[in-house]
């Protein structure tokens, strides 16, 4: 399903001292089943561009649309993009409270008028789909390692069938096996279910191995966006601006500590 969003403001605290303007006049497409990343400083405005998109929280000015559903400013509510999106938060675990891996992510799929005999039989399907064995299924799920944990809360999400996946930093505090595994994870949820994924995340080698298309946000603006091949190359035109070797190594600090990402390019590790 296609996220079309357009000329998207986001205002924290309207009309108090607070007041805060974390998203300006954003302009994105992210195609039907494609893997998208969205990526940015701290602060830069990503949880709140993901939270739009889910309709979970209101535009100031501008919209998302989410198939043939449209959130603005004055909708009624997000609901209708919340029935298409799914949204995985940083740290999921923290969302289990049931006393069983299978109760958790029966949960979503009760919210579907999902019932017995048929109930049972989903739940080891989605337990299948993220790959945890069905003899868990009685278990509790804080006796599981973190990535597994992970996964419970993911199947939990993609019990309420949705047509987009939202991930926010999604391998944070896991170990490098972990890691992978969970990579290779969303990687099948997206070629085998045909699921639109967006992940979003701080690190760019991440993105150039995973995404199709890439977004990054500076100060809550959209500062670059293409196929992550083109965005390294936007980069790479500082290079072509014949600029004198220090000149380059001062622009590239300032972008980097703009961006505070880590980027595999021969230009983000020039030496003066
Ligand atoms: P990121 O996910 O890239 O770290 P956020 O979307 O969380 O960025 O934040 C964007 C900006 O909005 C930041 O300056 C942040 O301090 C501010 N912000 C985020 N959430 C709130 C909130 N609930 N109230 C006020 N300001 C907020």
């Amino acid at each position: 399903m296609e996220i079309v969003v357009k000329d998207l403001s986001v205002v924290y605290m309207p009309d108090t001292p607070y007041e805060k303007q974390a998203l300006s006049h954003i302009d994105l497409r992210i195609e039907s089943g494609c893997f998208a990343a969205i990526a940015g400083a701290t602060g830069s405005g990503k949880s709140t561009l993901i939270q739009c998109m889910a309709g979970l929280i209101r535009p100031a000015s501008g919209q998302v649309q989410v198939g043939d559903k449209i959130f603005h400013a004055g909708s009624k509510s997000g609901a209708a993009l919340r029935k298409h999106v799914g949204i995985v938060f940083q740290y999921p675990e923290h969302q289990l409270f049931e006393e069983t891996i299978a109760k958790d992510i029966a949960f979503g799929l009760k919210n579907r008028g999902i019932t017995e005999p048929k109930l049972d039989r989903e739940v080891h399907r989605m337990m299948d789909l993220v790959g945890l064995p069905g003899e868990l299924s009685d278990r509790s799920p804080f006796h599981l390692s973190g990535g597994q944990m992970r996964r419970v809360a993911i199947a939990g999400i993609l019990a309420l069938k949705p047509d987009v996946l939202i991930m926010d930093e999604p391998t944070a505090g896991l170990d490098r096996q972990g890691k992978q595994e969970l990579f290779r994870l969303l990687k099948d949820l997206h070629e085998k279910q045909g699921l639109t994924v967006i992940l979003v995340t701080h690190d760019m080698n991440d993105v150039a191995k995973y995404a199709d298309q890439v977004f990054v946000l500076s100060g809550g603006k959209l500062a670059l966006s293409g196929t992550p091949a083109e965005v390294f190359e936007q980069y790479q035109i500082w290079q072509e601006l014949s600029l004198e070797l220090p000149q380059v190594s001062q622009l590239v600090a300032k972008i980097n500590e703009q961006l505070d990402v880590p980027l595999p390019y021969s230009i983000f590790t020039l030496e003066e």
